[in-house]
């Protein structure tokens, strides 16, 4: 009774540790509230009664064993119990969905009709004029899933829909422009771990692929990997790993402080960390948030038709549709109000995947007042040892992903939409002219592969089981390094960005919808983009690609206001002055 009792809290990588004396029953110490389990924290509480001191620590002890047991088996172990979410059948109807996809099948023939809608779709993203909803948050409506379904409805190996297609793409360009401008943010993924106890049929890190090399990275990889993507000129990266025992929630907290820690001259620090991670729990999404440095948090459905949803998901976690679905709930329940969402095209029929997109969306803006950040739409490709990705139930073909961009484009106008190097360089370029308004550059997604030289000259301290190589989760169409992306879009007349402002300005969730549903994210965007080019032409870009940005730049200063041109003036001649990381 006289020994001070050891208190360990499981909930960090490096367990943290404190004692108390039973005797006094004082407070432990050094012991953070916020990393404590349920378990751990009721512990805290009785301690203090040392009639039933005993008892409690025998059967707490058990069940922070238990607890620890379960956080080594599961990645994400739910806390809060009392949260009361909508069913997943409430937010995604895949009957209304086919309704409506069958119904709608005439009136896509019917041109006027079409026109109709897509003159409804540029006046809801008009500036002025928009009419307000009954919901007083909805400044900005898109279309309805009726009028979706007759777009994607459209037939475009028809030679006769050409008039109404090009229609349809002139049409989402224009309110990519009313919102975003001709602004393209660029970031980079960076994985960290490729171990996964999923299944999933179309992904080449899934458990049952035996010949991959898995790997995580160490804390100096991962510092060296972060340096390398600083160096291209990133400064918004989106983080990702598989769920796995062997690389914990816990690692994944420590290496985001990692990555915020680390900084190159002469830019520095990377500003703005995506995350895209397995389904939490809502105490996780806490501790997420607890974090102060991460922007989005990203997941895709991969399918949202909940009938066919294990045929690609037999076993795992991920296996349960309902839960992945509601990730998105929990996320806004503990405060993560950036989500992206995502379908992974090719599974199931495309124009399904797209309602279903629409139905998620529409939940999440009526239920949080902010609809997704962000959508992704990942088209499959091959990846090793993925029959489903080999060989694509439901391919897309190319003439229908350009159209089911310009859909959503049209009935979401608010939300950025997000491409990756899954898709080639000339598809990315097209699709930038039709609804894209971020894209990945100089991607790789192969663990360590941005610094493989050190990487393999590191070989004896790397986390590599089985001998073989880490390969990378699917094929990339895409290999243009970041400064030929960069000296590229300049030339087809877009503005590429590093921007990470908003979120450091607190402008997320309904903030920042309020204010991209009143088209003035571009008072915002515009400058600091320019700013974030200057700093990326001095200290990175290519000689070619430095002439390019500089004439863009003097360009695009003169689209603001006189009073906006002089207070970007002045940061700008900071930054030629050598200060960084300037910002409205
Ligand atoms: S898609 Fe994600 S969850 Fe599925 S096997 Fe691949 S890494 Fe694992």
């Amino acid at each position: 009774m006289n020994r001070p009792l050891q208190w360990r809290s499981f909930s960090n990588h490096a367990f943290h540790e404190a004692s108390f004396d039973i005797r006094t029953a004082a407070q432990p110490t050094a012991l953070p509230y916020s990393s404590l389990g349920h378990a751990e924290t009721t512990m805290y509480t009785v301690a203090r009664t040392s009639a039933i001191f005993r008892a409690q620590v025998t059967r707490t002890a058990a069940t922070t064993s238990h607890l620890r047991a379960r956080r080594h088996r599961m990645w994400s172990v739910e806390l809060e119990k009392d949260h009361k979410f909508k069913s997943p059948s409430e937010i995604i109807d895949p009957a209304m969905i086919d309704r409506l996809l069958e119904e709608s099948k005439e009136k896509a023939k019917d041109r006027p009709l079409v026109r109709e809608i897509l003159a409804k779709a540029r006046e809801r993203a008009q500036l002025r004029g928009v009419p307000r909803g009954e919901d007083e948050h909805e400044y900005v409506q898109g279309l309805d899933l009726a009028d979706a379904a007759v777009l994607l409805n459209i037939d475009t190996q028809d030679p006769a829909s050409k008039p109404i297609l090009d229609e349809l793409q002139a049409t989402a360009l224009d309110i990519k422009r009313q919102i975003y401008g001709n602004r393209i943010v660029l970031f980079a993924p960076l994985y960290l771990a490729n171990y996964c106890v999923n299944s999933c049929t179309y992904c080449a890190f899934r458990g049952q692929n035996k010949h991959i090399g898995r790997s995580a990275l160490t804390k100096d990889q991962l510092v060296a990997e972060v340096e390398a993507l600083q160096k291209l000129g990133h400064r918004r990266l989106l983080v990702l790993t598989g769920e796995h025992p062997k690389y914990t929630f816990d690692q994944f907290l420590d290496a985001l402080h990692t990555i915020k820690g680390v900084e190159t001259k002469p830019c520095g620090k990377i500003r703005r960390l995506n995350v895209e991670i397995p389904a939490l729990s809502v105490s996780d999404f806490r501790r997420l948030k607890a974090t102060d440095c991460v922007g989005t948090y990203t997941l895709f459905q991969e399918t949202y038709d909940p009938r066919v949803y294990k045929r690609y998901h037999p076993s795992g976690p991920k296996s349960d549709y309902g839960h992945r679905l509601l990730t998105m709930d929990r996320a806004q329940t503990a405060g993560i109000d950036d989500v992206g969402i995502g379908a992974l095209f090719g599974l199931t029929d495309y124009k399904s995947e797209v309602m279903g997109l629409l139905q998620h969306a529409h939940h999440l803006d009526k239920t949080y007042h902010a609809g997704p950040h962000t959508i992704s739409i990942p088209r499959l490709q091959p990846a090793d040892s993925a029959p489903d990705a080999i060989a694509p139930p439901s391919p897309v073909n190319d003439d229908d992903f350009r159209k089911l961009v310009a859909v959503l484009r049209c009935a979401v106008p608010y939300t950025g939409m997000i491409l990756s190097t899954r898709e080639s360089a000339d598809m990315r370029r097209e699709l930038l002219n039709m609804g894209i308004s971020q894209m990945s550059a100089g991607s790789k997604t192969d663990v360590g592969s941005y610094h493989k030289e050190k990487m393999q000259a590191d070989e004896n301290h790397t986390q590599v089981d089985g001998g073989a190589k880490s390969l990378e989760q699917f094929q990339l169409q895409d290999h243009r390094s970041v400064d030929e992306i960069i000296g590229e879009l300049i030339g087809d007349g877009f503005l590429p960005s590093f921007c990470t402002a908003c979120y450091r300005k607190n402008r997320t969730g309904e903030a920042f919808m309020k204010i991209a549903k009143t088209g003035k994210i571009q008072d915002f965007c515009h400058p600091n983009s320019l700013l974030t080019l200057q700093e990326y032409l001095i200290d990175y870009a290519s000689p070619e690609t430095r002439v390019a940005g500089e004439q863009l730049i003097d360009k695009e200063s003169k689209t603001i206001s006189e009073n906006a041109q002089r207070a970007l003036k002045r940061k700008l001649d900071k930054v030629k002055a050598g200060e960084r990381d300037l910002f409205f």
